[in-house]
């Protein structure tokens, strides 16, 4: 028998706003860059899927070039879309997709262009086999291109219907509010940024969620547990069943330095204390923020997944435990 999403699949998860818009985004929202490509496990990536939207899990992250090889991360999404979501279900998932990065060959294969962005989308659109993705993000600002013309594709794209809202992406704090600003006055509000945040990298902080905060744009932070090193896995070593040792896998083994290792054990000995994995912790961590809307996890198994989920079971923090988690990122 085929897959049945779970009767129960909004019976915990909490759901919030995203900025002043109309839209709600799960707590933790499920991302495809690792784990989903051609090089990888078609049904182990499908188990997770359905996992995820069993627990209410109702949005999917991708991007053109997630794979590898670019591109196949979208095509077999598509693929479980058309196995496991038929239908109407398709209006209770918030899909989202990107371009940004070097995606194909020539000029008109990677940065901010009109050319680039419009083209990337309808590429990925004929891979997922949808009319259109919720949310499409220019991925990195280019400097080389005027960012009206970045922005204008994106109001182009939501006024012809292909994407609902527009994001962007890894955007500095002073181009996130020229960027909102160009896309108020086009009538396209900036939807939502997708940056990089977790314990181990607080860029965010210096000015970008203050930013967001004053324009009313959603936050969602890729890379919460840093790739997997907020997790206990390498407490002790560098497993063989992991990014870092996988070839594939963006994280590096030279990231896993002894300094942050010891970091991390003293970090893990708080989330014992609070009856919490590391992870639990570290998304629990960025849960606390009012500002944060979702948290982007990756998960290369159902078992990572849930434990990740137990996280929403606690997301407050004692004075002191805050304290001392910021002595440890401190040192
Ligand atoms: P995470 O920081 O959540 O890392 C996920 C990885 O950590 C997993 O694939 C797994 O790796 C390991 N892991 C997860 N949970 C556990 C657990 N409970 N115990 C042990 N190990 C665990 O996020 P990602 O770096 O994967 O990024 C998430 C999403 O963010 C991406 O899929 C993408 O959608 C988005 N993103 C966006 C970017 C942008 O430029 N906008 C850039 C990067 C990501 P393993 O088991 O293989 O070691």
């Amino acid at each position: 028998m085929g897959y049945i999403p779970s009767v129960n699949r909004y019976k915990t998860m909490p759901y919030k706003r995203c900025g002043k818009s109309g839209l709600l985004l799960p707590a933790i929202s499920l991302g495809l860059w690792h784990n989903f490509g051609s090089v990888d496990d078609f049904e182990n990536g499908r188990k997770i899927v359905q996992r995820a939207f069993d627990a209410g899990i109702t949005h999917f992250d991708l991007a053109n070039n997630y794979g590898p090889i670019a591109g196949s991360a979208e095509t077999n999404f598509g693929k479980m879309l058309q196995l496991d979501f038929p239908g109407n279900l398709r209006d209770e998932l918030v899909i989202s997709s990107k371009a940004g990065y070097d995606m194909w060959p020539g000029p008109y294969g990677e940065w901010g262009s009109r050319k680039y962005l419009i083209a990337s989308l309808d590429q990925s659109l004929k891979r997922m086999q949808l009319d259109y993705v919720d949310i499409f993000y220019s991925h990195r600002f280019d400097p080389n291109t005027p960012l009206e013309e970045t922005m204008m594709a994106l109001d182009t794209i939501v006024k012809q219907g292909k994407a609902l809202y527009a994001g962007i992406s890894s955007y500095s704090a002073t181009d996130t509010k020229r960027a909102a600003d160009i896309l108020k006055q086009l009538g396209t509000p900036c939807l939502i940024h997708q940056p990089r945040y977790s314990m181990l990298d607080r860029w965010v902080e210096g000015g970008l969620m203050d930013v967001l905060e004053e324009y009313g744009i959603g936050c969602i932070a890729f890379s919460p547990l840093a790739q997997g090193m907020l997790t206990d896995k390498y407490l002790n070593g560098i497993p063989e069943k992991s990014r870092a040792a996988n070839p594939n896998g963006y994280l590096q083994t030279s990231d896993i330095t002894p300094e942050k290792v010891e970091r991390l054990k003293q970090l893990n000995q708080i989330a014992k204390q609070r009856d919490q994995s590391l992870a639990q912790m570290a998304l629990a961590w960025l849960l606390k923020d009012k500002r944060i809307t979702s948290v982007l996890i990756g998960a290369s198994s159902v078992e990572q997944l849930d434990n990740n989920l137990a996280s929403l079971n606690n997301t407050s923090f004692t004075s002191e435990e805050l304290k001392a988690i910021e002595s440890i990122l401190a040192e």
